[in-house]
């Protein structure tokens, strides 16, 4: 459950912070929830949501301004990853200091 000290719809910043890897059969080519296009697959192991190994990265599914208004584009179909993360974690609290966000 997200910390209710932090409103992530009015955040954003792990979601442009760190490389969102999950295994390719959670992908849709694969049977899985991710939709085709937001996602690469690198190898037989490693799907990567696109935008998140950019050098200043940014999930494609990001919609919305960081530190402002946000929203997930595919919410309900987003990967492990994003699912076990955690607000409040220091993570969380690393990836809104980079965005200058207060923890
Ligand atoms: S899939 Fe959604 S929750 Fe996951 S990093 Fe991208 S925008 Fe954030
Ligand atoms: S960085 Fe933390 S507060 Fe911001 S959206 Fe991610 S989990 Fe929520």
């Amino acid at each position: 459950m997200p910390d209710p000290a932090f409103d992530c719809t009015a955040c954003g910043a792990c979601c442009a912070c760190f490389r969102v890897d999950f295994h390719p059969s959670c992908g849709e080519a694969q049977g899985g929830l991710v939709p085709e296009g937001f996602y690469d697959e690198l190898n037989p192991a490693i799907a990567r949501m696109r935008g998140t190994d950019h050098v200043s990265p940014r999930c494609l599914a990001l919609c919305g301004t960081i530190g402002q208004a946000v929203r997930c584009v595919i919410y309900d179909e987003r990967p492990d990853p994003c699912r076990e993360f955690e607000a409040g974690s220091p993570a969380c609290l690393r990836a809104r200091r980079r965005h200058g966000l207060p923890e």
